[in-house]
């Protein structure tokens, strides 16, 4: 070697040089070969170009100083090892080139195997394999094949056609039937496609063909599609592409050879076993592209035994070495077992918990690394009602889980069709090519969606998700005919009103309708089933995650409640307290007509009349839920949106106003509720009269709220509960706010409270920016804080929410403004600042202070993680998302080793 050259990048490793540790510079593929390399299992030999290579190549457009020279001298070594020439005519030594990143992602070029054939060396590879002529012209179709689609853009179904056409000529549909005539003349016809695409013929010289396979894989880094995908993945654009290039073995030389793929366990239950797939006589990619029909792994042991017994110790070895469930590619060569891939294999939510309590069990991990094994995300998809499938249901269609749940109703194909129906109480399905703000009101209406086009980022699968409604997007199978009232799916076709089901968790579609089973988490979480005493390995393995998660966390969890039976509901998933009491339905029902009451008051004397009539259903409301959360403490929020919210809307009135007056009839107390309501009217509602800004206007409201939290407390206290009333006054931005509000709030709390000994703190939240950075001054009025994180994300981006995630809000994820929506995970750099200055602030001006969020932040993952690193004390969040929170909050306290598999 020239002496420039020791001091060269390295920028090639043979397997033997690295390990599953080295996933930055050799991707997750490549390092994993070489781990089971060092590990001694049967891995053919052959090494792995560098990410950083492949970062050199993309930033000059030229291979770096040095690469060439070192994939010659590591093709060299590979060729001493296998004792083969690449392409030799005689006998020669084939590879594959394959890509392979950090992390697995859609969208790159694939792999391309047999690179070193030629017309030449096609003969050769014959005579090597006791004149099997068919094997070996089999193996070069698909390369050119292979090299044509992946390398040179050549249209992949052209070949397809061409393999079809061959097969119509033999009167056959397995291309097991051609032999190695009809191979050699299948060659001819893709050498002439290959010509037609690309100008030039199909390249002879193996190093050519090797070079150019490796470029394309490097230029595949930035395909479109992977582009995209990792834009909406958040995954960094300059983290590059290993390429992998290894000997070629052979699963298609007779009978006795073939190619699978396994599972250490199953990835669908957990459940231990032997799971994967088998495909005699054949190569590669055809067990997952179903070109035949494979046979359970559990066949090989019939087919052949000593391959299967040394699989079954590989993989056993590999899930003690990972720690974790394995897939596995192998291929076998005339009865010789080759391992060509392993990773840490991908499962269900359901297989995440199952399986990280059976390593503890086998004393492979602890309990803070079967913590890390799942997440908030796995947990909330067991919540949900699944559908009962017995084999009788066959999905029709598969298209993304854009927003889980499962969902049966009636095909519709319009929006206003949508209403009509479900005004009707049926349950409908909306189905479209693609969904656009015009359908909004029918994707309210319906109980699922589905279409044919688009992804996770689609405008119905964000919009879905903020709804939390069922949908599934991007099933392509289907053929929607929007003005025919139809689609066809599978050859059938089925029409409006017809029954459908869809899952928005495995993205499946079924014609009819499918029965829905309840949750066994939820009920475990309700206390109907005890996991000590049930054979339930899901139901065990979430209490046994879940007990760890509660004794480690540092965050309480409190949720979101306005009723008696939500706040019981909560309480049974753990609440440990409410974090947010909403007022406003208090305000609702028959009780509408005292607040219009209260609006339209002339005099003082009417206004408190309607506020004392108001003042013992509230005392009625809060005394329930006192004793629901009894000796937990109770935040109540002070009444928060416009009061016009509660009046009839302004044009039904108008309508109603004027055909009243033509019928001649009495309308004085309608015109004046006319009036007020044209008064009140506000552009901007949300930036409108509401909040605090209410309680300083009317006077007499918060005081009777007040009065009203205090009277309950010292009640519940009388009847031998324990009450702690937290009042929370809403949408402070100035501590002059607080201070005119608290002063009231005292004189009441103390002439109510007296010598009871109940307790009552007032602290405010924090949701207007400017609170956020007051929140040294306004500390000093409050005896707690609580973020309100969805209108600090509404007012801290100027969005409006309602109607932002409807109009653009697809498009912005598209373009990877945002990877996830503001209103979904919070927004770290920008709200999440607001909200670490309010604590600093707040904090520093009045130390201990009692800080929590009660936005829909609390119950998403990221987030709760967020708030964890924050230091704040508490996240709320609805009932159903509370255990998700402490999940999560358990895995933001418990550090592990760093092998956290998500
Ligand atoms: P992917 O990431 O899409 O699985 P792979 O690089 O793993 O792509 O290769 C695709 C298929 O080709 C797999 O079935 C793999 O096992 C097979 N394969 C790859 N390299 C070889 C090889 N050297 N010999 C035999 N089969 C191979
Ligand atoms: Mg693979
Ligand atoms: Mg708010």
């Amino acid at each position: 070697m020239a002496a420039q050259d020791m001091v060269q990048d390295k920028y090639v490793y043979d397997f033997a040089e690295g390990n599953k540790d080295l996933k930055d510079l050799l991707g997750g593929k490549g390092a994993n070969l070489a781990e089971m390399t060092n590990l001694g299992l049967p891995v053919p030999p052959g090494f792995t170009i560098t990410t950083e290579a492949c970062k050199a190549y993309l930033a000059t457009g030229a291979q770096p100083d040095g690469l060439a020279g070192q994939i010659e001298a590591h093709l060299e070594s590979l060729e001493r090892a296998m004792d083969k020439r690449l392409g030799d005519p005689q006998d020669p030594l084939l590879v594959s080139v394959r890509s392979g990143a950090k992390f697995s992602m859609p969208g790159m070029m694939e792999t391309v195997l047999n690179v070193g054939l030629n017309d030449h060396s096609v003969v050769g590879l014959s005579a090597q394999a006791g004149g099997n002529d068919r094997f070996a012209w089999d193996s070069y179709r698909r390369l050119i094949q292979m090299f044509g689609k992946t390398v040179c853009d050549v249209p992949g179904d052209e070949f397809e056609h061409a393999l079809d056409e061959a097969k119509r000529a033999k009167g056959t549909r397995d291309d097991l039937d051609l032999d190695a005539d009809d191979l050699r003349g299948l060659v001819d016809a893709y050498k002439k496609i290959f010509l037609k695409h690309t100008g030039r013929e199909f390249p002879q010289e193996p190093r050519e063909q090797l070079d150019l396979a490796i470029r394309a894989v490097f230029e595949s880094w930035n395909a479109e599609r992977a582009v995209l995908y990792r834009r909406q993945e958040r995954i960094p654009a300059d983290l590059g592409t290993a390429v992998n290039v290894v000997a070629m073995v052979f699963g298609n030389l007779g009978p006795d050879s073939g190619t699978g793929v396994a599972f250490t366990r199953d990835p669908a239950s957990g459940a231990q076993g032997i799971y994967g797939d088998y495909l005699a006589n054949a190569q590669g990619e055809d067990v997952v592209a179903g070109i035949r029909n494979t046979v359970p792994l559990q066949d090989l042991e019939r087919l052949d035994k000593s391959s299967y017994d040394e699989l079954l110790g590989i993989m056993a070895r590999l899930e003690g070495h990972y720690r974790d469930l394995c897939d596995i590619e192998f291929t076998i060569e005339r009865g010789k077992l080759w391992m060509l891939q392993t990773r840490v294999g991908k499962r269900t939510a359901a297989a995440a918990f199952v399986i990280a309590g059976q390593l503890v069990d086998e004393g492979l991990i602890d309990l803070n690394e079967a913590l890390h094994r799942v997440n908030g995300a796995q947990l909330a998809q067991l919540m949900f009602p699944r559908f009962q499938l017995d084999h009788e249901f066959q999905p029709v269609a598969k298209g993304i889980g854009a927003s889980p749940g499962a969902a049966s109703g009636k095909v519709v194909f319009t929006s206003a069709r949508a209403v009509e129906l479900a005004a009707e109480g049926e349950s409908v399905i909306l189905v479209r090519r693609e969904t656009n703000p015009d359908d909004l009101n029918g994707m309210i209406a319906a109980k699922g969606i589905l279409t044919s086009r688009g992804g996770k980022t689609s405008h119905a699968a964000v919009v879905a998700r903020g709804m939390g409604k069922t949908c599934v997007s991007g099933a392509d199978e289907i053929e929607v005919n929007v003005p025919a009232k139809r689609f066809t799916v599978a050859g059938q076709t089925v029409g409006e009103g017809d029954v459908v089901s869809i899952d928005g968790t495995t993205g499946k579609v079924y014609l009819g309708e499918v029965p829905v089973m309840p949750s066994e988490v939820v009920q475990y979480f309700e206390g109907s089933l005890d996991p000590e005493h049930i054979d339930n390995a899901l139901v065990r393995a979430v209490h046994r995650i879940m007990t760890h998660a509660d004794a480690n966390r540092r965050l309480a969890v409190r949720t979101n409640a306005d009723t008696g039976a939500d706040a019981a509901r909560a309480r049974r998933f753990g609440a440990e307290g409410i974090g947010l009491c909403r007022t406003e339905h208090m305000f609702l029902g028959d009780r509408r007509e005292l607040v219009e009451r209260l609006i339209l008051a002339r005099a003082e004397g009417e206004r408190d009349a309607a506020l004392a009539a108001l003042l013992p259903l509230q005392r009625a409301d809060f005394e329930e839920i006192f004793r629901e959360m009894d000796g937990l403490p109770v935040t109540v929020r002070l009444i928060d949106p416009p009061l016009h919210e509660f009046l009839p809307p302004l044009e039904q009135l108008a309508v109603d106003v004027a055909v009243a007056q033509e019928r001649g009839e009495d309308v004085a107390k309608e015109e004046a509720l006319l009036a007020a309501v044209r008064r009140m009217h506000e552009e901007n509602p949300m930036l409108g009269l509401r909040g605090v800004r209410l309680g300083l206007v009317i006077p007499g409201l918060f005081a009777m709220q007040v009065r009203a939290i205090a009277e309950a407390a010292v009640a519940c206290v009388r009847g031998g509960g324990t009450a702690k009333p937290e009042i929370m006054v809403p949408l402070v931005g100035a501590v002059q706010e607080l201070e005119t509000v608290r002063a009231e709030a005292e004189k009441i709390i103390a002439e109510v409270v007296g010598d009871s000994g109940v307790e009552v703190l007032i602290g405010t939240m924090i949701e207007v920016p400017r609170a956020a950075l007051t929140a040294g001054q306004i500390a000093e009025a409050a005896q707690f804080f609580s973020f309100g994180t969805n209108d600090l994300t509404q007012m801290g981006w100027g969005f409006s929410r309602d109607d932002v995630e409807g109009a653009f809000f697809w498009r912005y994820l598209e373009l990877g403004i945002f990877g996830i929506s503001p209103f979904e995970s919070i927004d770290r750099d920008g709200v999440g600042r607001l909200v670490r200055i309010a604590t600093e602030e707040g904090r520093a001006a009045r130390p201990g202070l009692k800080i929590g969020v009660c936005g829909e932040h609390g119950g998403d993952p990221d987030s709760v993680h967020f708030f964890h690193e924050v230091g704040l004390d508490y996240v709320s969040c609805s009932p159903f998302r509370v255990p998700v929170a402490r999940l999560e909050a358990g895995r933001a306290a418990v550090q592990t080793d760093g092998s956290d598999s998500r």
